[in-house]
């Protein structure tokens, strides 16, 4: 963490206004620089080991003369002492007082998945209390800016409440903009709270600024994304590696659910001449016409070779049903490198794995071990979770709902949320899009092509974990406060908005008992928790 003295040091250099400060190291200094910026003064301490200072009873403020920051030095340093013997203190910063004014806080913080996020609302002590914040995702134009500063709960308070003046809410969005340039163009700065900044009828001023380095500047991963041959999803011939007769075993399931497949289905099993019902080969090189798919069901460690198997026969798509890859740690992960690498050499493309695979009930196609398969439809859903395809292929049956497409995207080695996109966007028995997803990797790629597909269908995405905050211990309060749930939410807010008299309705959050309400395009309701706004026609 940067001392407040280099944070406002990097703020100055952004245009981002801070009080005059001067560093002392006795009382005696602390009572001349007093003088010379003229009181009343600000005292606060400087330590590492102190995060909070107002909690260390560090920081004073009103000192009106030299005597009094002669006295508050001795105080402040005593009370540092009290809080954290441990302390190492580097001194005291006396700085210009600020005329009281709003206070906000500007934040900022780095997520894994979606890079560099910024965020914006009501700040001062209780920040954590409110809980009156708003974020995106950067970089943002002055027009996001300008809903970010509209969208809290809090901003009559800027725009003039009950007869009290405006603030400068022009000099708020530049103050934004340059926080935004400030984050984007110091690769090293991960996380900041600027809390509070005041702000007045004319200009403001941030009275601290907390600000987190690293060394190891972490970049979302980038992947590749080649274009899938829609024919790649619409085989007409599939062999089952790993094929059985043994209904204990997955390759039984698999080969079951796969027997309504109107193509070529060709079992494939060393030990059997014949599985339920149709002739079995040794290896799939051993088929003597064309295979186009193949599923995997053998144990993990034979994969790599059933997939150069695979290669050379000329299948474009394996399915791997098989677990115990990255998903088990490094050793998993290599295996999975592996498998990937030897696939790319050959141009085959992989669904997994670690995954049920891929259900296409317009066309007879089930990969998976699901007890019944689901009935033709126009959704696709794509799913991290086995589990809860399972559940939502069951009940679909129940409520005579189908489906396009069920894909479950396992550990996503090569194709991943994106190409499964991008395939369902191009699929004309598609109508609507649902995921289900954990985590993603690419959250930037992903925004850009949701946002692609949804103007020509909608897309709906469920999160999971989102009673998954963000480190409560965070030494940041935008760390707290704009946990990985928060982000994603922000990033499909970004790309909603194709249904124009829809989308901004808004819904109840499950435990308030209020009405849906309608809302001018994305303006949060006040009333209600203003992240759970969907369009209801989707639903
Ligand atoms: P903390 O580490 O506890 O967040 P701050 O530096 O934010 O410490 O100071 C605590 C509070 O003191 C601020 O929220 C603000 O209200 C007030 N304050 C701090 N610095 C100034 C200043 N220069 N002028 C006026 N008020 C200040
Ligand atoms: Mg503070």
């Amino acid at each position: 963490m940067l001392s407040e003295a280099e944070g406002y040091d990097l703020l100055r250099k952004y245009e981002i206004p801070v009080p005059e400060y001067q560093i002392v190291k006795n009382g005696e200094d602390a009572a001349t620089a007093a003088e010379k910026m003229g009181c009343p003064v600000v005292m606060k301490i400087i330590s590492p080991q102190i995060v909070h200072k107002s909690d260390a009873g560090g920081v004073m403020v009103g000192i009106g003369s030299k005597k009094a920051a002669l006295g508050a030095f001795t105080r402040i340093i005593d009370n540092a002492k009290a809080y954290n013997a441990e302390a190492q203190i580097e001194g005291i910063m006396v700085e210009q007082q600020a005329e009281p004014g709003l206070e906000l806080i500007i934040g900022g913080r780095t997520d894994p998945a979606f890079g560099k996020v910024i965020t914006f609302g009501m700040g001062g002590t209780m920040v954590e209390l409110m809980k009156d914040i708003t974020l995106r995702i950067l970089p943002v134009t002055d027009e996001e800016i300008r809903q970010m500063i509209h969208e809290i709960n809090a901003y009559p308070l800027i725009a003039g409440y009950r007869g009290s003046k405006p603030r400068d809410e022009e000099g708020l969005v530049r103050i934004i903009q340059n926080v935004c340039r400030f984050f984007e163009e110091n690769e090293n700065v991960v996380e900041f709270d600027i809390n509070p900044l005041r702000l007045y009828e004319s200009g403001a001023c941030a009275v601290d600024a907390r600000v987190i380095v690293t060394d190891h500047v972490h970049k979302a991963e980038r992947k590749e994304h080649p274009p899938v041959p829609l024919e790649y999803f619409t085989p007409r011939s599939i062999a089952v590696i790993g094929a059985s007769q043994d209904s204990s075993k997955m390759g039984y399931a698999v080969m079951h659910n796969l027997l309504h497949f109107p193509g070529q289905l060709y079992p494939v099993n060393n030990k059997r001449p014949e599985i339920q019902g149709l002739k079995a080969y040794p290896t799939i090189s051993a088929i003597p016409a064309p295979v186009d798919m193949a599923v995997i069901t053998v144990p993990a460690v034979n994969v790599p070779s059933v997939v150069e198997e695979c290669g050379a026969k000329g299948v474009s798509m394996v399915v791997i049903v098989t677990a115990g890859f990255k998903e088990m740690g490094p050793e998993g992960k290599a295996l999975e490198d592996r498998v990937v690498q030897i696939a790319k050499g050959h141009g085959v493309r992989i669904i997994g794995p670690n995954c049920l695979g891929l259900i296409v009930p317009p066309r007879g196609i089930d990969t998976t071990y699901v007890h019944q398969s689901p009935k033709p439809g126009n959704i696709a859903f794509l799913s991290q979770s086995g589990a809860i395809i399972n559940t939502v292929v069951d009940w679909s049956l129940a409520q005579n709902i189908g489906f396009s497409n069920v894909i479950s995207v396992g550990n996503q080695c090569d194709l991943d949320f994106i190409d499964y996109l991008r395939y369902v966007e191009k699929d004309p028995k598609t109508k609507a899009i649902i995921m289900y997803i954990e985590q993603i990797s690419d959250g930037k790629k992903f925004m850009e092509v949701v946002s692609e597909v949804a103007q020509s269908k909608p897309v709906i995405a469920i999160k999971s974990g989102s009673s998954r905050r963000g480190s409560a211990a965070a030494s940041s309060h935008t760390g707290s406060l704009s946990g990985s749930y928060e982000v994603y939410m922000a990033s499909v807010q970004e790309v909603r908005g194709h249904c124009g008299t829809h989308a901004d309705r808004c819904i109840p959050c499950s435990t308030d008992a209020c009405p849906p309400q309608a809302l001018p395009p994305r303006q949060a309701c006040g009333r209600h928790h203003k992240r759970r706004r969907l369009c209801r026609a989707l639903l």
